[in-house]
């Protein structure tokens, strides 16, 4: 992402800071934990994706000055009208926690044969906290949740999530297949390409 050499990541998830690196590293940016600058997280109130990331990304670059790069994501399930969304890291309450999220959501499930669901996520890149033109970037990503866990690597509702074109749940594809496909990987392309666009 041309012009941008140094970023923080409005997030506290180790998971997803490890995605955004791997992803935006070869392209020669380096990205800051919003927690290595002292920021805590942000209050995610809002009934969209959107609405959460840009208060994300506003809240990091207004106490740190740095444009900051927010991701809101989450798992939308079809038979559940959508649920958990954008309370996807709090659907079993709190404390956080990845697998009562996922004991949660296979009872939410229980009996029922349609599985189908997709990872959403937004991300908001803000160059200043009152950039009135934040590059915007979404992606989708389609699979089925599944009983059964399989798989260690990845986070949150991977060893769930199956995509059934490969025969694998998130949580069984190297790293490098999932920072292809995932949703975060294209909604950041798509923020890549914004800035491309704009030079
Ligand atoms: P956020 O921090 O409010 O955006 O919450 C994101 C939550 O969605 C995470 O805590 C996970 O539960 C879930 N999530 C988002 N992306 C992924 C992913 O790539 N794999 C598994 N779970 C994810």
């Amino acid at each position: 992402m041309s012009g941008l050499s140094r970023l923080v990541i409005a997030s506290g998830n180790a998971g997803k800071l490890r995605e955004i690196d791997a992803i935006l590293a070869p392209l020669g940016i380096a990205i800051v934990p919003q927690s290595a600058l002292g920021v805590g997280d942000a209050e995610e109130p809002h009934p969209t994706f959107l609405e959460n990331a840009l208060a994300k990304a506003r809240h990091a670059s207004a106490i740190t000055g740095l444009p900051a790069l927010a991701d809101d994501s989450g798992i939308c399930v079809r038979t559940l009208g959508g649920a958990p969304g954008v309370r996807s890291a709090r659907h079993a309450g709190e404390p956080r926690s990845d697998a009562r999220n996922n004991a949660k959501l296979v009872a939410d499930l229980a009996g029922m044969s349609d599985r189908r669901a997709y990872y959403h996520c937004v991300m908001v890149l803000l160059r200043s906290a009152d950039d009135p033109q934040p590059l915007v970037g979404e992606g989708t990503w389609a699979g089925e949740v599944i009983d059964v866990p399989r798989g260690e690597g990845g986070f949150g509702y991977d060893p769930h999530f199956l995509i059934p074109s490969l025969g694998l749940t998130v949580a069984q594809m190297a790293p490098e297949i999932k920072n292809r496909s995932s949703h975060r990987a294209i909604a950041l392309a798509a923020i890549a390409r914004r800035l491309r666009e704009q030079d």
